[in-house]
């Protein structure tokens, strides 16, 4: 059952592999496909059109024609083999078109109940990213999501744009097999761990540790500032020195205009962005960004218990 469930989360963390064919699970121990889609790690998908051929040493790909047996009622499929096309036509059992396909939120559900976080479990971005909820991990709160394709190309657009990883403050991210080829989130270290290495069936439930099982990362110098969007007023008046409104309007109008004419770069904002309103930061990246935008006097200086340069 380990080795199955091995190859299933190898097999799901590649781009346009999540389906599994009859004869693929026929090779399965008896009551391993059962235990899959009883614990909803895999679902019965539509009947694959193809299907291997039983005549030839080629087991070449047929695509059975399929009719109703007079007597019987029952439906059959008939096939001719590419190899040997004067014999034929030959039976196909039709239940061998059956196929399944892999449910991350499925999956996201098995390692919930093994790990019983807070919180409920939300897919983030389509058969890609779901929060699982919280979880103590070595004494302290962690936000713990299961990635899927966090290795694929497309994976720091995927995850980076993810509002909700992003406002994370201690993430834990379980990939399904695969590390990430490049940092999840730009200019961010996460903790991350392949759940294939740690996850395995005992007793017929999915079991492991997470206690330990994360790399240790460097808290970044704002780990404890929740990380949520905000707009530049919002931010001028609770992490700098001078509140006046006049005056941060004035700063505002200034660093956007800088922004346009590309003297300067502001963070992305949070999408999505309705036009009319003021567009929102995350609090992080402005952190990030502020000091050299006061070092061309643009806008006021940090509160001094936010700036990380010793002045
Ligand atoms: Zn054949």
């Amino acid at each position: 059952m380990n080795d199955v469930l091995r190859a299933i989360l190898i097999r799901a963390d590649l781009p346009d592999a999540q389906l599994f064919a009859a004869h693929e699970v026929a090779r399965w121990p008896e009551g391993a496909l059962e235990w899959l889609t009883e614990a909803g790690i895999l679902s019965e998908a539509e009947p694959a059109e193809e299907t291997l051929c039983d005549e030839c040493e080629e087991g070449c790909s047929i695509k059975p024609a399929i009719r109703e047996d007079p007597q019987t009622r029952q439906r059959v499929g008939t096939y001719f083999c590419h190899r040997n096309e004067d014999i034929g036509p030959f039976k196909v059992d039709l239940s061998r078109k059956r196929r399944w396909t892999f449910s991350l939120v499925g999956l996201a559900k098995a390692v919930s109940k093994a790990v019983k976080p807070t919180g409920k479990v939300a897919e983030l971005v389509s058969k890609r990213l779901v929060l699982l909820g919280i979880i103590k991990l070595d004494g302290k709160n962690r936000e713990l999501f299961l990635a899927r394709g966090a290795a694929w190309q497309d994976a720091a657009q995927v995850f980076g744009n993810c509002v909700r990883l992003k406002m994370a403050s201690h993430p834990a991210v379980l990939t399904l097999a695969a590390m990430p080829k490049a940092p999840l989130l730009a200019g961010c270290e996460l903790a991350v761990r392949p759940l294939v290495e740690i996850a395995s069936v005992h007793k017929g439930k999915l079991t492991m540790t997470l206690d330990g099982a994360f790399p240790e990362v460097e808290p970044g110098p704002w780990a404890d500032i929740p990380n949520e969007p905000i707009t530049l007023d919002q931010f001028m008046v609770k992490f700098c020195e001078e509140h006046k409104g006049t005056y941060i309007a004035a700063r505002r109008r200034g660093l956007l205009a800088a922004d346009r004419n590309e003297t300067l770069k502001l963070p992305q904002h949070v999408e999505p962005w309705t036009s009319g309103q003021a567009k929102r930061y995350f609090t992080h990246d402005l952190l990030d960004a502020w000091e050299s935008y006061v070092d061309r006097s643009l806008v006021p200086p940090l509160l001094a218990q936010y700036r990380t340069k010793v002045l």
